[in-house]
């Protein structure tokens, strides 16, 4: 997951420079103009691009996270809220 968001950022980072080249060429004002009402949703677009990925990252990341019982030290996933081998609730423990 965090490949994608390396080539997100590693396309935005190619496109950003073409149009800066490709924009740097024209050397009229109406050319930085054009450039400025491009770049300002790109950037804006790939800001949320990147929030999306990295919520993407977090949420698939925390589905295999796993925690120890503190009274058997069984491995136990995080969503249960019972441990299989002994019944310890962790709910009761966080003072829920
Ligand atoms: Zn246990």
């Amino acid at each position: 997951m965090k490949k994608v968001i390396l080539i997100s950022n590693a396309v935005a980072f190619s496109l950003f420079l073409w149009f800066v080249l490709f924009m740097g060429a024209e050397d009229s004002t109406v050319g930085a103009f054009g450039f400025l009402i491009f770049i300002i949703p790109f950037l804006f677009i790939m800001t949320l691009l990147n929030v999306v990925l990295y919520v993407i990252f977090r949420v698939t990341r925390s589905k295999d996270k796993t925690r120890a019982c503190p009274a058997c030290a069984r491995v136990v996933e995080v969503g249960i809220t019972t441990c299989g081998g002994c019944g310890f609730d962790f709910m009761k423990a966080a003072g829920n």
